[in-house]
């Protein structure tokens, strides 16, 4: 077991206020009119899977099986500035010409509902909101509990159900206005964070590790061999999974991969872009609740050997509502100063406990000629 630690959640309910539904009535446009020609062509009924409800799961689970110690502070509205820092002025402009309406962003299904403009402002402040108290020394770390996600939202285009980088401008304002010259940036989420990798495809001073399931599956970035360019070559860090890869797999790229980077690298700060996608509720990849904890608990002692503890989450994907809940559950725990399980094999267990129970039986004489 381990000390008893300082982790506080960061939330700013402004962020359920992000509600897009298909069946609105959308902008006129070439845009409009295709996702809907797409929608049309599905057999099932379609409705947005990054929906509020993700965020009140969490918030349902954590009133139900509460988590020792953990605290509560508010999040806040990121200004401007602050994600101009890692958008471009038009893109952020196109952006926010959409306050108040219904839209599509993007065919890779992105759009927004009245409420969505503010609500991405607000992540990405809860997010900056989470590395502040981090980097004031006023919690031991943060989970910044927030949507829209954010790491497939490049500089100049929203994809993927993500608006604003979140985990970009939070690192970005750790570098400008926190003191915190390099920051590790590691990104667990199922998908390939393709937005933070070309932010700071160049950076030297961000080092981008992302664990993904591996083209062609969504969003098809991420290769082994892309590691950056420039003065940022071997600052980007992909480790592309096959589906199904778990525990065992994620575990021996943490410990062979992440860790021996992040001791190269050095760090001031190290964020997290933490989906749940990666959870086998969610269909694509097989890492377990305990798998969740195992990895926080390795990035945990990373911070605390690196850069003093600083060590801030940031919420991504995780479709499975279930898995969702209890996969940030599962992190708090360990942020909290619970014990870091250790990931076994699925199955391995109940095959002991059967073996125990069954072997008895074949011992002694056959019951054969
Ligand atoms: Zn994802």
């Amino acid at each position: 077991m381990s000390a008893k630690r300082e982790v506080t959640l960061v939330y700013d309910e402004r962020v359920l206020n992000h509600a897009p539904d298909v069946n609105a009535a959308f902008l006129p446009g070439r845009l409009d009119k295709r996702v809907r020609g797409i929608l049309a062509g599905l057999n099932v009924q379609w409705k947005y899977p990054e929906h509020p409800g993700r965020i009140q799961a969490i918030l349902d689970l954590l009133v139900r099986e509460p988590v020792e110690g953990l605290r509560f502070a508010p999040g806040k509205s990121a200004t401007r500035e602050q994600l101009a820092r890692v958008h471009t002025t038009s893109y952020l402009d196109d952006v926010f010409s959409l306050r108040d309406k219904n839209a599509w962003l993007d065919v890779d299904t992105t759009a927004v509902s009245p409420g969505s403009i503010e609500a991405a402002e607000v992540a990405a402040g809860t997010a900056i909101a989470a590395v502040e108290a981090v980097c004031s020394g006023s919690t031991g770390s943060a989970f910044a509990l927030i949507r829209p996600p954010g790491h497939h939202a490049e500089p100049v285009r929203a994809r993927g159900f993500c608006l604003i980088n979140n985990v970009a401008v939070a690192a970005a304002h750790a570098q400008a206005e926190l003191g915190c010259e390099r920051v590790l940036i590691v990104d667990w989420d199922a998908h390939h964070g393709n937005g933070t990798q070309d932010i700071f495809w160049a950076d030297p001073n961000v080092m981008f590790f992302d664990i993904h399931r591996a083209s062609p599956f969504y969003p098809g970035s991420g290769n082994l061999h892309d590691v950056g360019a420039g003065l940022g070559e071997g600052t980007t860090v992909n480790v592309p999974m096959p589906g199904g890869a778990g525990d065992v797999a994620y575990l021996r790229a943490f410990n062979e991969i992440l860790v021996p980077a992040a001791e190269y690298f050095k760090p001031d700060l190290i964020l997290v872009s933490a989906g749940f996608d990666a959870h086998w509720y969610d269909l694509a990849m097989n890492v377990s609740f305990e798998g969740f904890a195992a990895m926080t608990g390795i990035v945990q002692s990373l911070a605390d050997r690196l850069c003093e503890g600083r060590l801030a989450f940031v919420l991504e994907g995780g479709y499975n509502t279930e898995s969702l809940a209890h996969g940030v559950r599962s992190v708090l725990d360990v942020l909290a100063g619970g014990s870091v399980p250790e990931p076994r094999v699925c199955g391995m267990e109940a095959v002991e406990e059967a073996i125990a129970f069954h072997l008895s039986a074949f011992a002694g004489e056959s019951s054969g000629e």
